[in-house]
């Protein structure tokens, strides 16, 4: 048993739904549950549309809901062309718009959503895709059913950002999800989508489909999770920066986690932990590439002193230096506790006898925050600094690649330097304006060296 989650860019229309039938054809042999996104864009369309109405733009959520129903009746009448249950299906379209309009009124009325409004909005995207993708299945002959999400992802009532009952989610998929493999049918069911035990639609959040299909794959002990998008995996780093940048094929979990901590994210490892910590692999493929390798992560991966590169631009240098830190207990408490107070989150910390330096991703209450450190010592401010993170299980598997990812940097100067507690991550504070030759010399020298 595997599951195969596709996300919306790859369900957009007709054309690419065709290509998911294609895909998944192949991997009959290996029993697929499929679960699939709204299709790319409905969800910020519904959600939207939803808050216009609150807010008394009631004409305007009702001609979105109409763009709505017409590009999904458009796609749905394209796929299960002559098919026998094409009207009955194009119904059940046109009840699901009807009923948000009806809602789209309600929230005019009130003048307010509530977060269970907005999931019992949201959910839509999901559930129409799921139910035309199904019956495009049957309409090419295959034995597909369509799966309600809420029959099977149990979740708590935390709206918009639901919780799954994981125990509760591994027994209705024994019985809801099995029994349909065992038999050679295909489940299609809508990522993203819960209910309560009292049966009330909730959602686990933006982007929630990979999490869906990792808490799938878990809860039926699947062999692989397959996440297919629209790239054709993780890269070595950001294409648009680096453009020999290469397709990585395995990666660990804890790497992946690192990447995705610095906007690498083709998904986020958070999403796939109940996966991974079960020992399930998980793939990234390209739906519209679907020959090529893809990605495969898994909690291990053989040990490369650097598997990928990333960089983060626009980031705030803040350093203090204070000889009253020299041997005082609880001195670095004190200056955490002005980032806490401000309500920002620290970046880098590096420290020494003398002096703390931090970056900021947020540098929104910089001037309180250096009213407040002046009280410490001298504060000096970088607010355009970059960071590089050159991230490998093997790193710092005694220090060649360290001197090698300096010696790259060349005349590049190095704000701070910090090596993870984990000792994956090797983490450069340099100019902003730094990051992008930075990138190009370090992936050079780690990935483009003829071996
Ligand atoms: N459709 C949902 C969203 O756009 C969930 C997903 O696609 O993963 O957030
Ligand atoms: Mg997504």
């Amino acid at each position: 048993m595997i599951v195969c989650k596709f996300g919306g860019t790859s369900v957009a229309d007709a054309a690419a739904i065709s290509r998911v039938i294609e895909i998944i054809d192949a991997k009959r042999a290996l029993q697929p549950v499929v679960v699939v996104s709204a299709l790319g864009g409905a969800t910020n369309m519904l959600l939207d549309l939803a808050s216009k109405a609150a807010n008394g733009e009631l004409p305007v959520a009702l001609q979105l809901i109409e763009q709505l129903r017409d590009r999904h009746l458009r796609e749905a009448r394209t796929l299960l062309h002559g098919a026998a249950e094409v009207d009955d299906r194009c119904r059940d379209i046109g009840a699901a718009f009807d009923e948000l309009a009806q809602l789209a009124e309600a929230f005019k009325t009130l003048g307010y959503l509530s977060p269970r409004s907005l999931d019992a909005v949201a959910a839509i995207g999901e559930l129409l895709s799921s139910q035309i993708v199904a019956a495009a299945f049957r309409a090419q002959g295959h034995d597909a059913v369509y799966v309600d999400a809420r029959d099977v992802m149990r979740t708590n009532d935390v709206f918009t950002k639901a919780e799954p009952d994981v125990n509760g989610i591994a027994q209705l998929a024994q019985e809801q999800l099995v029994p349909l493999l065992q038999q050679g049918r295909i489940p299609v069911m809508g990522g993203f989508v819960g209910a309560t035990a009292a049966r009330v639609t909730t959602t686990l959040g933006r982007g929630g489909s990979d999490y869906s299909a990792s808490l799938i794959g878990a809860a039926i002990d699947a062999t692989a999770i397959e996440i297919w998008t629209d790239v054709d995996g993780m890269l070595t780093a950001d294409p648009r920066v680096i453009p020999g940048a290469r397709l990585i094929e395995r990666i660990s979990f804890d790497e992946a986690a690192e990447l995705a901590a610095f906007g690498a994210k083709v998904l986020h490892p958070a999403t796939i932990a109940p996966a991974v910590q079960r020992g399930i692999p998980v793939f990234v493929f390209n739906s519209r590439n679907p020959a090529a390798k893809g990605t495969m992560i898994a909690f291990d991966a053989p040990r490369l002193p650097v598997r990928a590169i990333a960089g983060k631009r626009a980031t705030t240098m803040v350093k203090l230096r204070s000889s009253r830190m020299l041997l005082a207990p609880g001195f670095l408490r004190r200056v955490f506790a002005v980032f806490e107070a401000h309500r920002t989150s620290v970046d880098v910390v590096t420290t020494s006898e003398v002096s703390v330096s931090v970056t900021l991703d947020d540098a929104t209450n910089l001037a309180a925050i250096l009213q407040d450190l002046a009280a410490f010592g001298e504060v000096s401010v970088s607010p355009r600094a970059g960071l590089i993170a050159i991230v490998g299980a093997g790193i710092s598997d005694g220090s060649q690649a360290i001197a090698q990812a300096l010696g790259a940097l060349g005349p590049i100067p190095v704000h701070m330097a910090s090596l993870s507690a984990t000792g994956i991550n090797f983490t450069l504070v340099i100019d902003d304006d730094q990051v992008v030759p930075a990138m190009q010399r370090l992936h050079a020298t780690f990935f483009e060296r003829p071996s």
